[in-house]
């Protein structure tokens, strides 16, 4: 079944998760400010939209709460993402990802009931590290 995402922030992480979903046939809309962030997406996408998430105006008026997932992919502004966060929850969306910055971040994500709280850098130097020592342990 074709499921609807929203992608907010086209930076590496979430261009990279809106490439991924596209690829996997699934519906996705992508918001960010940047107008040139949003017209490398543009031709990609269902919707490609330019704004503010930190707007709650226009998270309503673009339905997110008909979406079934939402990727917050804001980094480096940890308040926006937190704000955009606690506004898609308010607004009923049934599940949000998250990207976090550092730990703290992290933390005040799940206290606002954000449904996954992912750290790429950190959660891919745990992933790899394993994969060395289970690649070193089968060479044995
Ligand atoms: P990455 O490491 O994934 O490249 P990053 O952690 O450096 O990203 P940023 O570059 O700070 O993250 O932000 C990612 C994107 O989010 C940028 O394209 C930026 O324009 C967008 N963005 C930041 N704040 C907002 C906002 N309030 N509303 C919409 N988009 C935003």
């Amino acid at each position: 079944m074709k499921r609807a995402f929203a992608v907010i922030g086209l930076g590496r992480f979430g261009g990279s998760i809106c490439r991924e979903l596209t690829e996997l046939g699934m519906d996705v809309m992508v918001i960010d400010k940047s107008e040139e962030k949003v017209n490398e997406y543009a031709n990609l996408v269902s919707h490609a939209v330019v704004g503010n998430a930190v707007d709650e105006t226009v998270l309503k008026s673009l339905g997110i709460r008909n979406f079934d997932h939402v990727i917050v992919a804001i980094g480096e502004d940890i308040q926006a993402s937190i704000l955009t966060t606690l506004m898609l929850k308010e607004l009923g969306v049934k599940n949000i990802t998250v990207k976090a910055q550092n730990d703290y971040h992290e933390k005040v994500l799940s206290k606002i009931g954000a449904d996954a709280v992912v750290h790429p850098e950190r959660d891919m130097g745990k992933r790899i590290a394993h994969n060395i020592v289970s690649n070193n342990v089968l060479d044995y």
